[in-house]
């Protein structure tokens, strides 16, 4: 985009500037709530990066040193940008180089809110294979989904955010395949295999024939997996794993139902509070809380209480600003901080019928003082309400003290359930919005496979039961180790519950058991996948 060079007066670029990050913050932010209501924590994580990327101060400083000199404003932020990008391809870590792609994709959208370009998309044919040298992971998040059947960058990596993103989204995808890829042509016919990590640009009929079958052979699995997913998972030596659903709201639990779920496995009430002016009042929690559990035609529904603060803001709670905002109020934290608003969460909670499908969820609960707290709490308001029921209450064990204390929390809860997206986070010390250490976050760490275990131990000598809501339940590569580790319940995204279930009827929990107290003894996440790669190579 040519960019003029000679700024309009410094006064008039850094208001443009201002009004133009303004702009594109705002876009970020409703994708990012957009992301966090479909549940999708890939895609909300990498936006949240971009926020932060956005308000970089080295970058706006780099901006605004151009601006003073009389240039642009456009000018002088891709300058910026530019800068910061040659620094990170140079240092030759593959991670860094990777921000890189983010960056690029910050200045394409600062720039277009400046001078207003409009974004022209690729043409697109029926089952496309869209071919670029890297892209926008924005970009990919508005691509016409039913029109896109792979994707081929010649930049990029395989911890990058476009693959992370393709992943979460199901197309195929390879990245990073240098720059003969860019030689294909408009219109070519192309054959994309991304499990193999391999492309045929020049398919004979043979090979045609031979791709359309394994597709059909895939459609066919699809189509197996989801014939059975109304049928319990039960593993081969009889053990039954209840395939539950990460949801944000009723229609979500609908989806979930037809694809075979067994449960609600997590519903962040998070969706309800966020992108308005004040919180919702008891009745309208009640009747959204209601909805989903009229939607499950007598499932159970797990229902966690308000997860703000940290990367989840709510505006008019006017949370302080805090230097380290994972380490500050959120969680549990936030609701005793604003015990009104946790309060009318629980009343509303508790005013959905029947309370025996009803399993109220604590999130980022540190010790048994802040649970036993929440019990008192509820069996007060529903001794206030008349009730005879009470709802199960089960602890989200996301931070490590709470691993470590499972035994004590098990005493006094009726399930937990591990959060592996942050009890990753803060076991590895490593911020789950970072797109830079995005590879290295990875739950089959054996420090984590550790705590989980302790977890597990802990809550068995209570009799108590075990599921995972984070990421980690929906990894294929996971299943099998958690399933040894004596998890009972894996909570997935909709879409994958056929897929989880399947794999579930295909493993021995014995076997899993045996191999996964020797995961423990491992040394890496990379040795972890390797020996699970041998031991389930299906998964
Ligand atoms: C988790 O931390 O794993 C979890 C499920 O909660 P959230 O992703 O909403 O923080
Ligand atoms: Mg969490």
């Amino acid at each position: 985009m040519p960019l003029p060079e000679q700024g309009a007066g410094i006064a008039a670029e850094r208001v443009a500037l201002a009004a133009a990050l303004g702009k594109v913050r705002d876009q970020i932010s409703s994708g990012i709530d957009s992301a966090l209501r479909r549940g999708a924590t890939a895609e909300s994580d990498i936006f949240a990066a971009h926020l932060a990327l956005l308000d970089d101060p080295e970058l706006l400083a780099a901006a605004e040193n151009d601006i003073a000199a009389g240039r642009g404003a456009g000018f002088g932020f891709r300058r910026a940008v530019r800068a910061q990008c040659a620094i990170l391809a140079g240092l030759g870590n593959q991670l860094l180089a990777e921000r890189v792609a983010d960056l690029k994709d910050i200045e394409r959208q600062v720039l277009v809110a400046l001078y207003g370009e409009p974004e022209q998309g690729p043409e697109l044919f029926d089952a496309s294979i869209l071919v670029a040298e890297d892209l926008a992971p924005s970009a990919l998040t508005r691509l016409p989904r039913g029109k896109v059947a792979g994707i081929i960058t010649a930049a990029g990596g395989a911890s990058g955010h476009v693959a992370i993103l393709a992943r979460s989204l199901g197309i195929p995808a390879l990245v990073a395949c240098g720059p003969s890829a860019l030689a294909l042509e408009q219109g070519q016919t192309l054959v994309l295999d991304a499990r193999a990590g391999l492309a045929h640009p020049r398919p004979g009929a043979a090979d045609l024939a031979a791709a359309r079958a394994e597709i059909e052979k895939l459609e066919a699995r699809r189509r197996m997996m989801q014939a059975s997913a109304n049928a319990p998972a039960i593993t081969v030596d009889g053990v039954a794993i209840e395939v539950a659903v990460n949801i944000a709201n009723a229609d979500d639990a609908r989806e979930g139902v037809a694809h075979g779920a067994d449960a609600v496995g997590l519903l962040r009430t998070e969706f309800l509070f966020i992108d308005r002016r004040d919180a919702p009042n008891q009745a309208e929690q009640t009747a959204a809380y209601q909805a989903v559990l009229d939607a499950l035609d007598g499932r159970n529904a797990i229902i966690r209480t308000l997860d703000v603060g940290g990367d989840k803001d709510v505006p008019y709670l006017q949370l302080p600003p805090e230097p380290n905002p994972a380490l500050g109020l959120r969680g549990i934290r936030t609701g005793f901080a604003y015990p009104d608003m946790l309060d009318t969460q629980l009343r509303a909670l508790l005013a959905v019928k029947p309370l025996s499908r009803l399993r109220i969820l604590v999130p980022m609960i540190a010790d048994v003082g802040e649970l036993i707290r929440l019990r008192e709490r509820i069996e007060q308001l529903a001794g206030e309400m008349n009730l005879s029921e009470r709802p199960q209450l089960g602890v989200m064990v996301e931070v490590p003290s709470a691993a470590l204390l499972a035994d004590q929390l098990a005493k006094h809860a009726d399930f937990l359930s591990i959060g592996s997206n942050d009890l990753t986070q803060y076991t590895l010390a490593m911020d789950r919005c970072n797109a830079t250490l995005a590879a290295r976050i990875d739950s089959l760490h054996p420090g984590l496979l550790r705590l989980i275990a302790i977890a597990v131990d802990g809550a068995k000598q209570h009799g108590k039961w075990v599921g995972v809501c984070g990421a980690m339940a929906s990894d294929p590569q996971a299943v099998p180790v958690l399933i040894g580790l004596g998890v009972a319940e894996l909570s997935v995204s909709p879409r994958l519950v056929p897929e989880v279930k399947s794999l579930v009827r295909g493993l021995s929990r014995r076997h899993c058991e045996e191999e996964a107290r020797r995961l423990l003894t491992l040394a890496s996440p990379q040795a972890v996948r390797g020996r699970v790669t041998e031991l389930w190579p299906g998964a």
